[in-house]
């Protein structure tokens, strides 16, 4: 039965509104092909479980240490005494030697606090839909729905065509947050369940894309033009990170692939550059790539906004 598939899910996000029209909840799911330098998620990028640590919740190694004494690897020391993030009192902070770690989280299951923790939860069809149901009457008033996103969620696919069709039958609209990068016979196969697609364009060249996120762009682009043809309706998102994407010729080149693909854009949503998610690659002991970049000036922005709507095209900045 195909509500008994198991997803893994890194996080449900409930009155959501910047993932699409209205109110929404995000479900996050877990892997994703891509490896974009400007990833603020590197916790949804791994399809395996990772070992993430949130010094807000610690309660230190004085007090609590279960989770030194579970690592037989010796793989967690004392490190600096600092105060507690979340109470006005010093705590020593567990260090991971991410080098001795094989993952094997007996830390995290002894953590009483949640501290310590692996962002990838099993979960069941018919759990997340319960959990997403919860919500209608807002999704109802306001024109949302539920929002499937990543990772990149087609990675997981059967589990995400059997909620997207789940939703769909329960009368919930669905937004698939997606890369593209996916085959495209499955995403022409969960077409008839997905309202609006929030569709990624993160480089028009496909060298540099490669360069910047892992992969080239042909499959995306052809996935978007096939999408569009087959009635498909997007959300186009464009995150500018300045001296990589945020390039004049990549602007207009950007602007010029959705003029080809206009019929099907709802909106395209010009996304600055921010840095809000440098703080989760300390949690898993990664090194933030982009730690020099800047985001772009207002002036920078506005000025790709008018381009893009002088060629014809519903923009907005998000
Ligand atoms: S995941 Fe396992 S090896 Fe890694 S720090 Fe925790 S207990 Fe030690
Ligand atoms: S077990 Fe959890 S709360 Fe206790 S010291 Fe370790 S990380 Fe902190």
């Amino acid at each position: 039965m195909a509500e008994e598939l198991t997803g893994y899910v890194y996080d449900i996000q409930k009155f959501s509104v910047h993932d699409g029209p209205g109110i929404r909840t995000t479900v996050f799911l877990k892997g994703c092909p891509l490896r974009c330098l400007w990833c603020h998620s590197p916790e949804s990028q791994r399809f395996e479980s990772d070992l993430a640590y949130m010094e807000m919740k610690c309660i230190g190694l004085e007090d609590c240490g279960l989770c030194a004494k579970a690592c037989e690897l010796g793989a967690i020391t004392p490190g600096e005494r600092k105060t507690s993030l979340s109470e006005n009192k010093e705590i020593v902070v567990p260090v991971i030697d991410r080098q001795k770690c094989i993952t094997c989280l007996k830390c995290a299951e002894a953590c009483p606090s949640g501290a310590m923790y692996d962002p990838k939860k099993p979960m069941t069809v018919t759990e997340v839909l319960t959990a997403v149901a919860k919500d209608k009457k807002y999704y109802d008033k306001s024109g949302g729905g539920v929002t499937i996103s990543g990772g990149e969620p087609m990675s997981q696919f059967p589990f995400t065509f059997a909620l997207a069709k789940a939703c769909h039958e329960e009368g919930i609209s669905v937004a698939l947050d997606t890369t593209g990068f996916a085959p495209t016979e499955r995403f022409l196969e969960i077409l008839p369940y997905v309202d609006l697609f929030l569709y990624d364009l993160k480089h028009l060249d496909s060298k540099s894309h490669q360069n910047f996120t892992g992969v080239p762009n042909e499959l995306i682009l052809e996935n978007a033009r096939t999408l569009v043809k087959a009635g498909g309706r997007f959300q186009v998102r464009f995150p500018m990170i300045p001296k990589l994407n945020a390039t004049p010729e990549n602007i207009r080149a950007t602007a010029a692939f959705c003029v080809e693909i206009k019929e099907g854009i709802d909106v395209v949503q010009l996304l600055p550059y921010h840095k809000f998610g440098a703080t989760k690659y300390d949690r898993l002991g990664i090194k933030y790539k982009l730690s020099n970049v800047e985001p772009p000036s207002d002036e920078f922005m506005q000025d790709a906004l008018k381009l893009f709507q002088d060629m014809g095209l519903n923009a907005m900045i998000h």
